[in-house]
């Protein structure tokens, strides 16, 4: 494997950043994880216009353009034969001192890995997952607003250590008023008649990419879409209900706390909506080769 950093490709075992690097010290840095389908980058101008604006919001210059960054992902595919994978990109704030002052690093680094992931495993596509609410609260927007992908994930980690516990795969986050915001690494939604409901990104919820391509093919498909506040109670009682994200997609869920969802499996607008996204994965994209 052929990894990017700052300008050169480095093999896997020689790709290093310096232990001073603000990115491992403070979590300070951005982060972008990015799908390949069938030799196309999926939705790549949508992740790294993502990538841009968290870098804005913590004031970290990406220090190339857009295009620059576009055409070293295509790269770096390519470099690796990359045809399905995931890719992550990642900006740190670079190498500094041992104190926080983001002033102190001068040169941002710049980092593209192109690999596979699995979240969850297949089954869990066909029969649905069990997940739960857990204790620990989404981050407040005015502390570090969950809008910004950051690298400081352990507001997240900290839930899904308690899912781990409570031995699921994924937890329902809340927001300190009480409302769902999101799961550790995925966007919620539910059904209702021929509702599809979502929180809305104010709660507390990372504007997810596939959350957006999702919403977009609900209309399609005649669904009305809904992004409003939600409550455990909403969730419990809803007909169908599935997790977004680039990693695992659309995720069925068939049980919250204890309480079974619908009929127990996963839904008609739950599938209808999985089969949509496949189709489109195959057929569009960023061409890599
Ligand atoms: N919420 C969080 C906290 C995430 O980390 C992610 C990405 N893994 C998502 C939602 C889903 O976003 P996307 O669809 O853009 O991958």
């Amino acid at each position: 494997m052929k990894v990017y950093i700052n300008g050169k490709y480095y093999d896997a075992k020689n790709a290093r950043i310096s232990v001073f690097d603000h990115g491992l010290l403070y979590g300070d840095g951005v982060f972008e994880g990015i799908r390949a389908y069938h030799g196309r980058v999926f939705k790549l101008a949508e992740h790294i216009e993502r990538l841009y604006r968290s870098a804005k919001a913590i004031m970290l210059e990406i220090p190339m353009s857009r295009e620059e960054l576009t055409r070293a992902v295509i790269e770096t595919c390519r470099k690796n034969r990359l045809r399905d994978g995931y890719i992550r990109l990642v900006v740190t704030r670079g190498e500094g001192t041992l104190g926080l002052n983001p002033n102190r690093c001068s040169h941002p680094a710049v980092i593209i890995i192109a690999g596979k992931i699995q979240l969850y495993p297949p089954s869990m596509y066909e029969e649905g997952m069990a997940i739960v609410t857990v204790a620990t609260t989404r981050n407040l927007s005015n502390a570090i607003n969950p809008a910004i992908k950051s690298l400081n994930y352990l507001n997240n980690i900290l839930a899904k250590i308690e899912a781990n516990i409570a031995g699921v795969e994924e937890a329902i986050m809340l927001n300190a008023e009480g409302f769902v915001a999101e799961c550790t690494g995925d966007n919620i939604f539910i059904a209702s008649g021929q509702r599809l409901l979502t929180p809305p990104l104010s709660a507390g919820a990372l504007y997810g990419i596939t959350r957006g391509v999702v919403l977009e093919l609900a209309r399609k498909e005649g669904l009305e879409t809904i992004e409003q506040n939600l409550t455990r109670y909403d969730l419990y009682n809803a007909d169908e209900c599935f997790l977004t994200g680039t990693g695992a997609e659309l995720v069925p869920v068939v049980k919250i706390d204890g309480r079974v969802i619908g009929s127990g499996k996963p839904g008609p607008i739950t599938w209808k909506l999985i089969e949509r996204y496949r189709e489109l994965t195959k057929a569009s994209g960023e061409p890599i080769f």
